[in-house]
């Protein structure tokens, strides 16, 4: 059965499945709108198809095509090499092959062959991993991740742009480097079309994703002013609805652009001024423009501004970042905790508790967490004062992610929270075999 998954959206509606395409631009073009979005050109002389979604919509995706024409597809494009993006080919190669018609090009950028080696290689832990990040909307990763890939026949390499034209349209592709750095982006400037991939997600960038490998902050930016320097009319995004009018177009690439420039260039003037990561992030959370926290395109639905701040700082920085030499070779946490708590003398677990109730009271909640984790890391023998620690988490863990706007954030704040839900059980069944 095919899984249904949520499409996030600019207005954070959540849409359901795979929509029927929506046609634009007097005709020729459609955007099919999923977790990724597709866009196709009816040219005249057969399909351009950019994106083609989720593995598991693949047959959907075709037949949303054929809804819609019966033509030949000659070019899939892809963005970039993630999974809701290229993986949906299954139907579509076996579609041509019973009509023995000719595969279609497939255009991607050159690190997007490297990306799907990286692939093969990381398998298992690609799923472990996205199954963390996509916790709350799919539950058997091994339905949505797949080693097996279709392969680029046109590669695009970095700074080289390619051109092609096909029936009534032409098509310019530019390499990047953005979310990823196999990110190409396509124009279309007879109807001034902008297939933009994740480059533009009508939200905050995913330019710190905490699971993830790094990201391009600035280049980003520099991609998005070069979209807006096009003058679009229709800007398809990666994910969410389609977005119209020049005006408009310019001025969400442009203040998505500015967000990210400064991100990037305030953590690079505290790098310059010899600050360390603490000192850097904390700054930066109180000089956050409301222009951005308020803009509705800069909303933090996927990703977030305080990641932004980890991936610029891990852009120019190595993995030492407290500047205290204590944590150049750390002990274990849990070493640390119990050495604590015993410095603390008896009953200090008990006091710990008290304080992160206390704490937690005063809605200082990230201070309670840190010392709750003391009493949890100690793995202290006094049952009780560890069960309510795990209990009072578990519970904070779940008010932040209620409140939290970020997919990714809430998440993780849920999986935290599911985990210590197991640990309460494994206890309160000790407790009952040890009554
Ligand atoms: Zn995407």
């Amino acid at each position: 059965m095919v899984e249904i998954l949520r499409i996030i959206t600019e207005d954070n509606k959540i849409l359901l499945g795979l929509l029927p395409p929506e046609q634009f631009a007097g005709g020729d073009f459609y955007i099919i709108s999923s977790f990724g979005n597709s866009g196709l050109v009816e040219t005249g002389d057969g399909l351009v198809l950019f994106d083609i979604g989720l593995r598991q919509y693949g047959r959907n995706l075709l037949k949303r095509i054929w809804s819609v024409s019966n033509s030949q597809i000659k070019y899939i494009i892809y963005s970039h090499g993630h999974f809701d993006h290229c993986f949906g080919y299954k139907h579509i190669v076996a579609e041509i092959n019973e009509n023995g018609w000719e595969m279609p090009e497939i255009i991607a950028h050159e690190n997007c062959i490297k990306r799907f080696e990286k692939y093969k290689m990381l398998d298992k832990y690609h799923k472990w991993l996205n199954a963390q990040q996509f916790a709350s909307i799919i539950k058997d990763t091994d339905k949505i991740l797949d080693v097996n890939t279709l392969n680029p026949t046109i590669i695009i390499k970095d700074n080289e742009p390619y051109f092609f034209k096909l029936g009534k349209y032409s098509f310019e592709i530019y390499p990047e480097n953005g979310e990823t750095d196999d990110a190409i982006w396509m124009f279309c400037p007879e109807k001034k079309v902008a297939f933009t991939g994740d480059l533009m997600i009508s939200s905050y960038p995913n330019v710190g994703n905490p699971f993830k490998v790094q990201r391009y902050p600035k280049d980003w930016a520099e991609a998005l002013e070069k979209i807006a320097d096009k003058n679009p009319e229709f800007l398809l995004p990666g994910h969410g609805k389609l977005i119209e009018g020049k005006d408009k177009i310019k001025n969400i690439c442009l203040i998505t652009a500015e967000a990210l420039h400064f991100v990037h260039d305030e953590v690079v003037k505290r790098l310059n001024q010899g600050k360390w990561f603490e000192e850097i992030y904390h700054e930066m959370l109180k000089i956050y423009p409301d222009k951005f926290k308020n803009h509705p395109y800069l909303q933090p639905v996927y990703g977030c501004y305080q990641f932004a701040i980890h991936s610029v700082y891990r852009l120019y920085h190595g993995w030492y970042d407290t500047g205290n030499p204590t944590d150049l070779f750390p002990a274990k946490r849990n070493d640390i905790a119990k050495e604590i708590i015993s410095a603390m003398g008896s009953g200090s677990e008990e006091q710990f508790l008290k304080h992160a109730i206390e704490l937690e009271k005063e809605n200082k909640h990230q201070l309670a967490l840190h010392i709750l984790d003391i009493i949890i890391d100690s793995q202290t023998t006094n049952n009780l004062v560890l069960l309510n620690a795990y209990k009072l988490k578990q519970q904070i863990l779940k008010y932040l992610a209620k409140k939290e706007q970020s997919f990714i954030v809430k998440n993780i704040l849920y999986n935290g929270a599911r985990q210590i839900g197991s640990v309460i059980k494994h206890l309160l069944d000790d407790k009952a075999n040890s009554d």
